[in-house]
């Protein structure tokens, strides 16, 4: 299933997961996709890091089991800049081969320790590379208050705008706290002539230390009423939780009544979490 498709028909709810750290972990980690499937998500995308071809291997088969046994659209996150192109070649028909449909082409984070490839620098390289050799559905990154590397927010919006125009046909934005962000760069990208479907990345705040962790790496501002929350509940993991999703709630049924393409849950393999989010959310 194009991912693109299901915009037409529907607001879209997704999930992001990512592959259980060692192999004991396996048996939760599919526990909690048969929970997330209860769900209905539309699709659930799984992060790659951008380690290299071991770690696209195991991102590929999660994605073609979640796809084949769960029934669920799955969505293979690919980062090239550690990769070469024969590398990635292999790696497209791999996926091919798998049945899986739709690739979230990324740059992906830099490992330090590991050579940087010359061949995908930049997302739109590796989708260039994917339109002209494979019809793949693609997917990019899009980020509201700007890339943290980006020289300014207007030039980071003519980047994505480039993106979109060599390829990418649905874009999942990066997390952020406060939709007044996300509002601003819709309004920025449908104005530079973006018009593909863009899905609003809500990350749940249930842990004090990821989520500062996050806030950091990311540069995404934190609003008052975050803040105030820290401070309220930052020494109370339990209380901390329950603010957290009610932060996530509030912030999707905003954006829903606004009337975004979709959501996009980075529920970090939380399906408790996801559970709890979606029985409130409404618009779908
Ligand atoms: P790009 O689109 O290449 O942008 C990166 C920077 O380069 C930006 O500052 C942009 O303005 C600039 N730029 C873009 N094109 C050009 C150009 N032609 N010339 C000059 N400058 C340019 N990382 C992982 O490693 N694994 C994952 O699984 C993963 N999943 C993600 C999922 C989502 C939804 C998001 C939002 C991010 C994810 N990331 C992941 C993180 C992502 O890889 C990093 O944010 C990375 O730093 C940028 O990736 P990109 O694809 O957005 O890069």
């Amino acid at each position: 299933m194009n991912i693109s498709e299901i915009f037409k028909k529907k607001k879209v709810l997704s999930f992001e997961v990512f592959p259980p750290k060692d192999n004991t972990s396996y048996n939760t980690f599919y526990n909690s996709i048969s929970a997330l499937k209860k769900l209905n998500p539309d699709f659930i995308s799984i992060t790659c890091g951008a380690g290299g071809s071991e770690k696209t291997e195991v991102t590929l088969e999660i994605a073609k089991k979640i796809q084949t046994e769960y029934e669920i659209p799955a969505l293979v996150h690919l980062p090239g800049i550690h990769l070469t192109k024969r590398e990635v070649s292999i790696k497209l028909q791999e996926i091919w081969d798998s049945g899986i449909r739709n690739i979230l082409a990324l740059r992906g984070d830099k490992v330090p320790g590991i050579e940087i490839q010359k061949d995908f620098l930049h997302a739109s390289d590796l989708i260039y590379h994917i339109k002209s050799s494979s019809p793949f559905h693609i997917s990019g990154a899009c980020y509201p208050e700007g890339h943290q590397e980006a020289k300014s927010f207007n030039e980071d919006i003519k980047y994505l705008h480039h993106k979109v125009n060599i390829g990418a046909e649905h874009l999942i934005s990066q997390l952020f706290l406060d939709n007044v962000h996300f509002y601003k760069f819709l309004e920025a990208a449908h104005k530079i002539g973006i018009s593909v479907p863009i899905e609003a990345g809500i990350i749940p705040i249930v842990n004090k230390k990821k989520i500062l962790k996050m806030v950091n790496l990311c540069k995404v501002s934190v609003p008052k009423a975050v803040e105030i929350m820290i401070e309220k509940y930052g020494n109370d993991p339990v209380s901390f939780r329950s603010a957290g999703i009610e932060y996530a709630i509030y912030q999707g049924n905003e954006l829903l009544k606004e009337g975004v393409d979709g959501i996009h849950l980075y529920i970090l393999n939380d399906a408790d979490t996801a559970e709890k989010i979606c029985k409130e959310l409404s618009g779908y």
